[in-house]
């Protein structure tokens, strides 16, 4: 309480908040909001794709996730059902290999939070692009899969949902109605970390790991609404896998994924087909 005596100051509410953060934070931080112009004298920066010094991205490297989405869901070994179905179809901007990769790790783990806006701008325009091939479904939930908690700390914020969030505006702007629906989350038993995980380990590191937020569901989108999942990077697709298993299993229809990146598979199946494949 400031007793009404008007001493406090409401046009400088940043202020305030920097001069709590830690000075390299701070300055980081007001660097960056004086433009980058001035940011790339004092802090250098590159481009994390290719190392190109003073660019945030460089043009070759954001071209990379400028194509339109291509299918590869026969080259993401998890996705087999074993059950005489064909996986759902999997969209992907891009094969997560070389630069691109640089650029993910970056923008995930690196604090390049700058890239966000690049890669939802990427999966915007893509999601734009298949709206003609998801335009039967009449509306679309757009789920995220979900981020961990830590995950979500140590990046301060949900990637993710911010992908979707693009998504979601990209089929609107394609003429499909959709709404973000971030119905499903980590199961919260404690989950092994994937890195140096083999295939069939993550597989069974991810079964049933992923439950549907029931409240969050009857929240958000009209019931029945079929879903597209989306994603940053599928590697095994098991992750994807578990999401549909616990969406299906509420009676969701999982119409396929949308990612920013796949990775290739040993043959080398990156890219299949086209954005018009079903
Ligand atoms: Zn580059």
């Amino acid at each position: 309480m400031d007793g009404g005596d008007g001493c406090r100051n409401p046009r400088h509410p940043a202020e305030v908040t920097l001069a709590a953060r830690p000075w390299p934070t701070r300055a980081a931080a007001w660097l960056r909001a004086a433009g980058t112009d001035l940011a790339r004298l004092v802090l250098p920066v590159e481009c994390p794709g290719c190392g190109l010094p003073d660019v945030l991205l460089c043009a070759a490297c954001a071209g990379r996730l400028a194509g339109p989405p291509r299918r590869c869901e026969t080259g993401v070994p998890r996705l087999d059902r074993m059950d005489g179905h064909p996986p759902p179809p999997v969209w992907a901007l891009t094969a997560y290999a070389g630069p691109v990769r640089g650029v993910v790790v970056a923008w995930k783990d690196g604090g390049r939070a700058d890239l966000t806006r690049v890669l939802v701008g990427a999966v915007e325009r893509a999601a734009a692009d298949l709206a003609p091939v998801l335009a039967d479904a009449g509306g679309l939930r757009v789920v995220p899969v979900p981020t961990s908690a830590a995950a979500r700390r140590r990046r301060g914020a949900d990637l993710v949902r911010a992908l979707a969030d693009g998504a979601a505006r990209g089929l609107v702007a394609g003429g499909v109605p959709a709404a973000v629906a971030p119905v499903l989350r980590h199961r919260t038993r404690r989950r092994v970390d994937q890195v140096g995980l083999g295939s069939r380990a993550r597989a069974r590191n991810t079964a049933g790991a992923v439950v549907v937020r029931p409240q969050a569901a009857a929240r958000s989108g009209p019931p029945g609404a079929p879903v597209l999942l989306v994603d940053d990077v599928v590697t095994t697709g098991s992750t994807l896998e578990a999401c549909r298993r616990a969406l299906e299993a509420e009676g969701v229809r999982v119409l396929g994924a949308l990612v920013l990146a796949a990775t290739p598979s040993p043959r080398g199946e990156v890219v299949p087909g086209g954005v018009g494949d079903r």
